[in-house]
């Protein structure tokens, strides 16, 4: 559809701000998820006072900046996660609608950015992947994929059911085996099953080169921040890191993201740096 600068302009906005509220609600669910809580009920209270958040004092971001970090009644400071949590998903669905425009992808990609951003803070905060999120979108993906065979003008990235399945298949089969090996040489997890679900999740989203992209992004940023922090980490007496959890479905999120906004520039600069210009 054609729209004019100043409709796109709108639409830009309005899709931070639904972002930013959508974000709003995955801090109810990275909050409670783990927890194997309800997301709906009760409504959001304040964990000390538990005085119920009214809905003036749960703008996204706003807030937060408004009250000062504290919550109205008794003080409690409110943690910086919550607007960041907010701002990164506002951002990133006036990316898709950037990269998208008005086409059926856009509120899928919107649903599957939100799901990432679950992903990576459910991880970092509980050490685990919702399967809340896999389980749906592994059947998710592959549905798709089928209706791109109806629908050619959604404007999805997609490769075909077949490829969806085996791309899904092999990309968890991958991180299985590479963790297994990780168990075997270095006698210590590299990852657990959710990022296997994960990838699964990925390739049956993007195909093949989804899964590629998205892992070998998430083994970069993975080691360069993994060697950061443990050059920068004190070492603590008597603190065995052998059983310690590294999440790493943050990174895999981060590729997933990645590639959905820069997949194909990225195989072409990749596949660029392995080829030497003639
Ligand atoms: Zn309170």
């Amino acid at each position: 559809m054609e729209l004019t600068e100043s409709g796109r302009l709108v639409l830009a906005v309005f899709s931070f701000i639904l972002g930013s509220m959508v974000g709003s609600f995955l801090n109810v669910c990275v909050h409670r998820i783990p927890q194997g809580l309800s997301v709906v009920k009760p409504r959001s209270r304040c964990p000390k006072c538990e005085t119920p958040i009214a809905w003036y004092d749960n703008l996204p971001m706003l807030s937060w900046l408004i009250l000062g970090a504290k919550c109205r009644k008794c003080g409690l400071p409110i943690s910086w996660q919550y607007p960041l949590v907010e701002a990164i998903t506002g951002a990133l669905f006036l990316a898709v609608y950037w990269r998208f425009g008005l086409v059926a992808a856009t509120p899928i990609y919107m649903a599957f950015v939100a799901s990432m951003v679950l992903v990576t803070f459910v991880d970092l905060t509980d050490w685990t992947i919702p399967n809340e999120v896999t389980f749906p979108g592994i059947p998710i993906g592959v549905a798709l994929a089928v209706a791109g065979l109806y629908f050619p003008e959604s404007g999805l990235l997609l490769g075909g059911p077949i490829e969806a399945m085996i791309a899904g298949f092999a990309g968890g089969a991958f991180l299985y085996l590479l963790d297994k090996a990780a168990l075997l040489l270095l006698g210590k997890r590299g990852m657990g099953f959710g990022d296997v679900k994960l990838i699964a999740m990925v390739g049956t989203f993007f195909g093949y080169k989804g899964v590629i992209v998205t892992i070998i992004i998430a083994c970069f940023a993975g080691s360069i921040i993994g060697i950061a922090m443990i050059l920068l980490t004190p070492k603590k007496e008597g603190e065995e890191s052998a059983g310690h959890y590294l999440p790493f479905g943050p990174y895999l999120a981060a590729g997933a993201v990645l590639h959905l906004f820069f997949g194909p520039q990225l195989v072409e600069l990749y596949l660029s740096t392995l080829t030497p210009a003639i």
